[in-house]
């Protein structure tokens, strides 16, 4: 069964991210893109994933609880897991590593958490788009224990991308895949950046307004429920393909 996911996608509370970028019209938008799988993966929070998987409910999308977690290396990482439960244990690990600086939403955004209707619930004071104090390996190591899966995200723009910032691909990171952007083909990132074999590339949209969303997704080939470990063993054994539009 073929399963058309998109896991990197920012809600309004992402500062960079456009104010339409609301649950019920996240999940109106996969659902026109014909999406089985997303992941909410906001710049250093997990305050609005919970609303986007209230208003997916019923709908048969399915949403994943993630974070795009920006280490001290300021490598943006996908954290993805399948409960919000996860996704609060590694909350908790940012909030003693992230550094206690104000947003200034004039110059950087606005970042807003709603409810699952798309209200305004408060905005983030705290500064998110900034580097929290945990290494590349330590948040891998952190949440694998979690039961979730890292994915370093975006590895060839020079912004925050894993190659520019560390030169190379560590030839060991304990993570079935690694995303690239949309600028390049699987087979160019593999004979550019020398990337191992054994790790999977995945695209998403990287979403930052509606109309984004779905337009770089992978496709896996499984059955069963639509869980990170079906999808880390699909990525893991090669049962994929990456699709833009
Ligand atoms: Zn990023
Ligand atoms: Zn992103």
């Amino acid at each position: 069964m073929i399963i058309r996911a998109d896991l990197h996608i920012h809600t309004a509370l992402s500062p960079c991210a456009e104010v339409e970028m609301l649950p019920p019209l996240i999940v109106e938008r996969a659902l026109e893109q014909r999406l089985d799988l997303i992941a909410i993966t906001d710049h250093n929070s997990s305050a609005n994933v919970q609303a986007v998987m209230d208003a997916a409910r019923d709908t048969g999308l399915k949403v994943w609880a993630g974070m795009e977690f920006q280490t001290r290396e300021e490598v943006h990482t996908l954290c993805l897991f399948d409960t919000v439960r996860q996704l609060r244990a590694l909350q908790a690990v940012l909030e003693l590593a992230l550094p206690h600086l104000p947003n200034n939403p004039a110059k950087l955004g606005e970042q807003f958490i709603v409810d699952a209707q798309g209200d305004f619930l408060a905005r983030e004071e705290r500064l998110l788009l900034v580097s929290a104090g945990t290494a590349l390996e330590s948040l891998i190591r952190e949440v694998n224990a979690l039961g979730g899966m890292a994915i370093p995200a975006h590895i060839d723009r020079a912004e925050n991308g894993l190659i520019p910032l560390l030169g190379f691909v560590p030839p060991d990171l304990p993570v079935p895949a690694l995303e690239i952007s949309r600028h390049i083909s699987a087979s160019e990132a593999r004979a550019r950046f020398h990337i191992p074999a054994h790790y999977a590339l995945t695209r998403a949209s990287d979403a930052h307004w509606l109309d984004a969303i779905g337009n770089a997704i992978t496709e896996l080939d499984f059955t069963g429920t639509r869980s990170v470990a079906n999808v880390a063993c699909a990525l893991r054994e090669g049962r994929y393909a990456l699709r833009t539009t």
